[in-house]
């Protein structure tokens, strides 16, 4: 077997899928090295891509050329825009997933992608030379690996530990062992580590559920594809099922809360705020009478029904009790117990912005072993992990996607600036230019950084750019073409419940109007060439809210000053007067880059700011020299 690759990746989850392809397709001979091949691009939890603020971040990995998006458009059985009424700042597309179809088809992609081996083995040590630069891997079976840089992508297995009731078990997930070696390596670097954990609920029988309780919640039509690539999701969609909790399921959780390890002090470590354990939520919110749970099939033939709302590690016999207390579930079979696990992740301010752990050289570390929860959040940091690893062997400048140009960005510089206290899920509110980095302009705001680095072909860079000029040849259109105040324009205006003209209007200016749709001026006077879905949706929002986008894009200017003005590599904090102990020790700890990144680091305040931008700037600091 060869044992010299010029990128290894370990993991075979989101991250490491992600991680794996890109650098293979940048030409670099790559090793993926996992605990199981028919693991590959498994979805350990919820059988769904995407949700609020994720879809943003599927649309970013797809808009750089990553897979997620493909395989989501190729194996979806129900796709859903979340907040569709709430305006374009805060759509996200969701897609429940055929969670075996999948795998299948990540594994698919992985096996046939040419300078891409791989090896089922779990990594034990870390093999640095001289000069803390990575020069390997040893397995737990013996063998050893050579690669120039090494992209860690463990997820949940980092000393896992899994829990249902009293019982625990070591494992990363189930079926699946822990890594315990591994995590020692990481902690022999000196790098700083906590524990985390995360929580499934159970799988339940879709034979077993009483329908006629439910109510269907069927999927949006017509559907919009995730990927830029994709031109008609192909396959038939299916229903997902309502249901919610009882008075009754309540009082069972209520009289077991000793027996659950989230509250008898058996589990210590944080949770999913956003995401919590049933127990947690009628412990937390004891005045709400019921929750939500979603019944979501786990595929087009699968008989396994996830029920989204109930994660749980209760001991089965509670769970059994409180799920046959749910509308619907009276008579339920169960096909797997809910379970939590803990895990092992590295404070990700041991990291700099392009993922790499700043004590070593050619080391990177990207998804849940960065204290991030969800599929989406590790794609994405797989993804710059991996293309940030290609560039280190090519010795080429890394890419670093800022604020305002990705969702990927600001993900990015929370972790690295601010730490993971708990799982760090993404948000729409977590960006500040929202209306800026929507879905529908991913591809703008991306591909050409994707065609820079080389993972764009001819034919898909002719496809893109033609987009691009059908967007602004419209958006030319509506602006220059004019509707005088005719009788049948009054008559048609006063039907949209529109206010009449007075004067002629432009086409935008009528679009601006609220009540006024693209497709209501489209069927008045349509485009030479017709636009699908989603380039008529980013035409509609690029014209109604030209106001909004033009004040953010002044916000970014302003937000470029400090981002430009570099912090010396060696700036003395300590030699800084007038700043807080607890300020110095944070900005001493993280050593942010740039004026910008201190200001997010948590404690950091204006004047904290200010005082360090009047020294970076006079290169006023015992070892400072300035560099802006
Ligand atoms: P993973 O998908 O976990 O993949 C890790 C990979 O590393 C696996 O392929 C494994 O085989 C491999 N590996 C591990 N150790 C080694 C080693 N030493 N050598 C070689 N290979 C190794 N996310 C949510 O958003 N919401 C939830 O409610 C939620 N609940 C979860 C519940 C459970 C029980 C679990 C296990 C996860 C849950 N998640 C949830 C998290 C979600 O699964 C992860 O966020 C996501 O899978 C992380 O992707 P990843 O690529 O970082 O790691």
């Amino acid at each position: 077997m060869n044992n010299k690759f010029d990128v290894i990746v370990i993991g075979g989850g989101h991250a490491g899928v992600e991680a794996c392809l890109v650098t293979a397709r940048l030409g670099l001979e790559t090793a993926l090295v996992t605990l199981k091949k028919n693991t590959i691009g498994q979805m350990s939890c919820n059988p769904a891509i995407g949700g609020l603020g994720k879809g943003q971040l599927v649309k970013e990995v797809d808009a750089l050329f990553g897979e997620m998006g493909l395989a989501i458009d190729d194996t979806g059985i129900q796709f859903r825009t979340l907040n569709e009424s709430k305006g374009p700042a805060v759509r996200s597309s969701r897609a429940q997933a055929d969670r075996d179809l999948y795998r299948d088809r990540i594994q698919q992609v992985i096996f046939n992608t040419p300078k891409l081996t791989v090896i089922e083995a779990a990594c034990a040590e870390i093999i640095f030379d001289t000069n803390n630069k990575i020069s390997g891997i040893t397995t737990e079976q013996g063998q050893s690996i050579n690669c120039q840089a090494l992209v860690i992508t463990t997820g949940t297995f980092l000393g896992g530990l899994m829990h249902t009731g009293e019982k625990k078990t070591p494992g990363g997930r189930v079926g699946e062992a822990s890594s315990l070696s591994l995590s020692s390596a990481l902690k022999s670097l000196g790098l700083r580590m906590g524990r985390l954990k995360t929580g499934t609920p159970p799988r339940l029988d879709r034979d077993s559920i009483d329908y006629s309780k439910l109510e269907e919640q069927p999927g949006d039509q017509p559907i919009r594809p995730f990927s830029f690539r994709t031109s008609r999701i192909k396959r038939e969609q299916i229903s997902c099922w309502i249901t919610h909790t009882s008075k009754a399921t309540h009082d069972i959780i209520a009289a077991s809360v000793e027996r659950s390890p989230l509250f008898n002090g058996q589990i210590n470590s944080t949770g999913p705020r956003y995401c919590p354990s049933i127990e947690d939520k009628i412990h937390r919110f004891r005045d709400k009478e019921t929750h939500h749970i979603f019944l979501e099939p786990e595929g087009f033939t699968s008989k396994i029904v996830y029920p989204n709302g109930i994660s749980t590690s209760l001991p089965i016999d509670v769970q059994e009790a409180f799920v046959r207390s749910i509308p619907g579930l009276e008579q339920v079979k169960f096909l797997e117990y809910g379970y939590a696990v803990e895990y092992d992740y590295v404070d990700p301010t041991e990291l700099d912005h392009t993922l790499k752990v700043k004590a070593a050289t050619g080391l990177y570390l990207a998804g849940q072993i960065n204290g991030t929860t969800g599929y989406e959040e590790a794609a994405a940091q797989g993804l710059m992990a991996g293309i940030n690893a290609a560039l280190y062997v090519k010795q080429q400048t890394s890419l670093v996607l800022s604020r305002s140009e990705a969702y990927i960005g600001v993900m990015i510089d929370d972790l690295v600036t601010k730490g993971a206290i708990e799982p760090y899920r993404m948000f729409t509110s977590r960006a500040e230019y929202r209306l800026h980095l929507r879905e529908d302009n991913a591809d703008s705001r991306l591909t050409p950084l994707a065609k820079n680095l080389g993972l764009v072909g001819d034919q898909q860079w002719r496809d893109f750019e033609a987009k691009q000029t059908r967007i602004t040849t419209e958006r030319a259109r509506l602006e220059n073409s004019f509707l005088k105040p005719s009788s049948t324009t009054q008559a048609w205006l006063k039907s949209k419940n529109s206010a009449e003209l007075l004067d002629r209007i432009s086409l935008a200016g009528l679009l601006r109007r609220p009540e006024i749709s693209y497709r209501d001026l489209e069927n008045l006077l349509p485009a030479a060439e017709a636009l699908d879905d989603l380039e008529a949706l980013r035409v509609e929002t690029e014209i109604k809210f030209a106001g909004y986008l033009k004040r953010q894009e002044l916000d970014v200017e302003k937000l470029k000053y400090l981002e430009n003005v570099k912090i010396p590599e060696h700036f003395s904090y300590t030699a800084v007067p007038g700043l807080s102990m607890e300020i110095r020790d944070r900005l001493e700890t993280i050593r942010p880059e740039t004026l910008g990144q201190a200001s997010r680091v948590y404690g950091v305040t204006p004047a904290a700011v200010s005082l360090l931008s009047v020294l970076v700037k006079r290169g006023q600091n015992n070892t400072a020299t300035r560099i802006d």
